[in-house]
């Protein structure tokens, strides 16, 4: 559960970028952040993970209050969420399988245990075959679809996504919601920052819209669900 109460964040020179947001997201929500550029939306991701700090308010993200976290407990709450991140941020001189065995590495996963774990995290998002290519082989989509096996492979409760489609035509940009909306049914809170609306009117979710710092709109929406659909072996809406 993520859970904000008068939250607000005030980056140094001044500028307040959330003024007294107050939100609670429940596990296993798709949760969408719309608003206008500067609006807040990545600052109230940045929040969540700790890559910022609140100037004020409550918060509790995994069962950590973070206003109490102490700066040596920050890496256990990031290892409960996965993030996404519109550029990538791919390693260009690492394979495929590199980058993701790379966030393994990182928290002291056994080494035995990294092969399988990115060989499924992998087969999530359908790249076995290009495991030993580099970053700079693949297309923007398949790079995204990289980015999304490396933010599930450590299994986090949470994944959160900036912009995840920014940076890809329409039908990719479908192809990598495919993706999260399948994270989502196997258990996964997401929460994904997007411009996108269309994207955001075709499915079944929960709408935050941020304005000038604060949410101005909580909506639930059913426009429908979204269900695999063996005929065509996709995910389709219904
Ligand atoms: P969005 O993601 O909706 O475009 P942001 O959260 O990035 O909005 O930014 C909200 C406001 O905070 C903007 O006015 C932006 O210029 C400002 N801002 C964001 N990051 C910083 C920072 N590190 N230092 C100072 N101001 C920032
Ligand atoms: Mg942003």
């Amino acid at each position: 559960m993520i859970k904000m109460k008068n939250v607000a964040k005030t980056y140094p020179k001044g500028v307040k970028a959330l003024r007294d947001v107050s939100v609670t997201i429940e596990d296993g929500e798709f949760v969408y952040v719309v608003g206008a550029s500067g609006s807040g939306k990545s600052t109230f991701a940045k929040l969540i993970i700790r890559e910022e700090k609140m100037t004020r308010g409550q918060m509790e993200v995994c069962g950590y209050n973070l206003a109490k976290l102490k700066s040596s407990d920050v890496p256990k709450l990031r290892r409960q969420i996965g993030v996404v991140f519109q550029d990538y941020k791919l390693l260009n001189d690492r394979t495929v399988f590199e980058n993701i065995a790379y966030a393994l590495e990182v928290i002291g996963t056994k080494p035995e245990e990294i092969r399988p774990r990115v060989m499924e995290a992998l087969a999530q998002v359908e790249l076995e075959l290009k495991a030993d290519l580099k970053p700079t082989e693949l297309s923007g989509g398949e790079q995204q679809r990289v980015g999304i096996a490396r933010a599930i492979v450590n299994r986090p409760q949470v994944l959160i996504a900036d912009e995840p489609t920014g940076n890809l035509d329409p039908k990719t940009a479908l192809e990598i919601m495919r993706l999260f909306y399948r994270i989502n049914l196997q258990g996964t809170t997401i929460i994904m920052v997007t411009h996108n609306r269309t994207i955001v009117n075709k499915v079944h979710n929960r709408v935050l819209e941020i304005k000038n710092g604060e949410i101005v709109g909580d909506e639930s929406k059913n426009n429908g669900s979204l269900q695999y659909d063996y005929n065509s072996g996709d995910y389709v809406v219904i």
